[in-house]
């Protein structure tokens, strides 16, 4: 079934036509078709690292929980150097853990190690690299202090009953480090998206196969496989689908029994064996299929039964954009409810490039800091949507807006890193 907007789209193949979507609109419609998973599950502390949090934690505690020292010292009144002494008792040594349970009185110091709590009677710690004991061992200090100075408060850092982490919350490793300093050994996060996958194209073959003339190995499925395992979602790989309309009907009603978010490459475009398009008419409707981007511009988007459905383009390029700027965004907000914010910087483009206004496109780049720590982004080279290796070589995409022109060299281009951390 087709919507009404989808069938006042024109289907000639000029990105200028009107109807085409851009770049933002499609990612705002696509957005408006996601109602966020609700369904939660409890889980250990660790086992919860990269999931996303289904409840507000508020703090059982305060952290730190009792008031102590942040360095190896001497515990003092700073009365009594207001006072001028000079020479002061060291009754006792407080550790971490073993607290000196006494009262400090006028004149009196207590030996402390960073960690152990505020002896009573005390309310300053002097490093000991300011402090000199004398052979009758008495402790006398040196230099300017200030009253509390090198001293953590009780609850400085979370106070008890105050918000630490909300829901909707990817939880990363300081997250659980977080929550493990207030105790927390379980919490309830929100089912992974069930996501569906696979290729179609008679001319795949898998790894292991033999190629025969005009054949390829299937990619697709690897890079997606990497994309959606780095954002933590459950996976079903349905292989490859061969481009006949009776086996893709049979791929689309398996995957859409399964799985939450279906994501299909290949057989978007308008050959004779592309037949992604009118069977998802058929079972399922389309929201849109064009959009005025270079590489990916035949991307269909639409529902089949429950499922959102992504069929993104053949061409390995292609897939990866569109994946990285339609079903991470996409699947981020099924996940937790929460907008996917790409960071996005500007560096100084070290070439002229060529582009084509009224389209978005996402060049590879490599993304360095210069001597003098400009942001400095190159293309890859070829930029063809069949190149994957221009991907594997490239760390950020390097975006050329809808309005924009050619660029020249030493220009301010906006660039959006992928993979920057590896
Ligand atoms: P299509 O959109 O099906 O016409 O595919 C466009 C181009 O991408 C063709 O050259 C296909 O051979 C290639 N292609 C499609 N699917 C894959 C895949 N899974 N792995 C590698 N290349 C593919
Ligand atoms: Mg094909």
């Amino acid at each position: 079934m087709l919507t009404e907007s989808a069938k006042l789209q024109p289907s000639c193949a000029d990105d200028n036509e009107a109807g085409v979507l851009s770049v933002n609109e499609a990612r705002q419609r696509v957005l408006a078709n996601i109602t966020p998973i609700t369904a939660m599950e409890k889980m250990a502390l660790r086992t919860a690292l990269g999931r996303v949090l289904a409840e507000d934690v508020t703090s059982p505690l305060n952290v730190p929980s009792h008031t102590n020292s942040a360095m190896d010292g001497y515990a003092v009144n700073i009365t009594d150097l207001a006072n001028d002494i000079s020479q002061f008792e060291c009754i006792a040594t407080a550790y971490a853990g073993q607290p000196y349970k006494g009262q400090c009185q006028a004149a009196q110091c207590v030996r402390i190690m960073t960690g152990a709590p505020i002896p009573r009677g005390t309310d300053t710690i002097i490093m000991q690299e300011q402090a000199e004991v004398l052979p009758d061992g008495k402790v006398r200090f040196n230099g300017k202090h200030r009253a509390g100075q090198n001293v953590r408060l009780a609850g400085e850092d979370i106070t008890i009953g105050s918000a630490v982490i909300n829901s909707g919350r990817r939880i990363l490793p300081a997250d659980i480090g977080v929550l493990a300093s207030l105790g927390i050994g379980e919490l309830h996060v929100r089912r992974r998206p069930r996501v569906a996958f696979f290729s179609t194209g008679d001319e795949l073959r898998s790894i292991g196969e033999v190629l025969d003339d005009g054949e390829i190995y299937d990619s697709n499925r690897y890079s997606l496989y990497g994309m959606l395992t780095r954002l933590g979602v459950e996976l079903m790989d349905l292989g490859v689908i061969p481009d006949q309309p009776a086996a893709v009907r049979e791929a689309f009603q398996m995957a859409s029994s399964m799985a939450d978010v279906i994501i299909t490459s290949g057989g978007v475009s308008v050959g004779e064996a592309d037949y992604i398009k009118p069977v998802l008419e058929e079972l399922g409707e389309i929201k849109f299929w064009k959009i005025a981007m270079k590489p990916g511009r035949p991307l269909t988007f639409g529902h089949l039964g429950k499922s959102l459905f992504f069929g993104l383009p053949g061409n390995p390029v292609s897939v990866m954009v569109t994946f990285y700027q339609f079903v991470q965004p996409a699947l981020h907000f099924l996940a937790s409810g929460t907008p996917y914010i790409p960071l996005t910087l500007h560096a100084s483009c070290s070439q002229d490039l060529r582009k084509r206004q009224g389209r978005t496109e996402f060049l590879r780049g490599i993304l360095q800091q210069s001597d003098n720590a400009e942001l400095q982004v190159a293309a890859t080279g070829q930029q063809g949507s069949g190149m994957l290796s221009s991907m594997s070589r490239a760390n950020c995409f390097i975006i050329l807006s809808e309005d924009c022109g050619d660029i020249k060299a030493g220009s301010v281009v906006p660039v959006q890193p992928f993979d920057c951390f590896v």
